[in-house]
């Protein structure tokens, strides 16, 4: 359930923006005092805030730049007059929105929902899962560049990591220590195919139980390695 908090003096405002928000499905906290509001929207957890201008205490400009300071959660300022909006534009404070009194309250209630549906979407599209190989014992967290080995977290260098990622991201494929030190290794790099054999071996000092009989990355004799699937 989405909790708003309303920081608003005038009791019957606040009580008539609570119920209306109440019935159509928020948790509603209200504080009349400039003060005390700020402090609990900086130390709660809201979805989002609405704040009157004119309050006892700290006024509603201050809180909305403190809130905006630190946190991105939508803020609808409440204002009695048509210029004091004009002054929340200007002073480019972070407010999301504005209202003026009267209102009526089944347009505070769609303001509400339109931003916290809009703030949801943006929080969604930022949260994109991490992009994970997993085969057998191996994961291998791409997004983050970490490989787990039976549950255990292995230190790989850069290109260790690249060659792994490579060689997991086409299994049972054969690739020719050409090819591999082509792919990973810009052509410009110092270093010849030798350079391929010594990173396979670390890695598999790293993944494979036994490295004489290695699991994952095999050695196919004068051809070149294969990720076994
Ligand atoms: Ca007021």
């Amino acid at each position: 359930m989405s909790k708003v908090l309303i920081i608003e003096d005038e009791v019957a405002i606040a009580e008539l923006e609570k119920d209306y928000l109440e019935l159509s499905g928020f948790e509603v906290e209200t504080e009349s005092d400039g003060t005390v509001g700020l402090k609990r929207a900086l130390s709660e957890e809201f979805d989002m805030y609405i704040l009157d201008l004119m309050l006892p205490g700290i006024d509603g400009f201050e809180i909305c730049r403190q809130i905006r300071e630190e946190k991105n959660t939508p803020i609808l300022m409440v204002s009695a007059k048509k210029d004091d909006i004009d002054k929340i534009r200007g002073l480019g404070l972070g407010a999301d929105d504005y209202i003026t009194k009267p209102f009526s309250p089944s347009e505070l209630v769609a303001r509400v929902k339109a931003h916290l549906a809009r703030y949801e979407r943006l929080i969604g599209s930022n949260m994109v899962e991490n992009d994970i190989i997993e085969i057998r014992g191996i994961k291998i967290d791409k997004t983050a560049r970490r490989v787990w080995v039976n549950g255990e977290e292995k230190q790989f260098t850069t290109k260790e990591f690249d060659l792994l990622t490579f060689l997991a991201e086409n299994p049972n494929h054969v690739f020719t220590k050409e090819e591999l030190f082509r792919e990973i290794w810009d052509m410009e790099s110092i270093g010849d195919i030798a350079t391929v054999t010594v990173h396979i071996k670390k890695i598999r000092e790293k993944v494979e139980m036994n490295t004489n009989k290695p699991q994952y990355i095999e050695t196919i004799w004068g051809v070149g390695y294969r990720f076994k699937l």
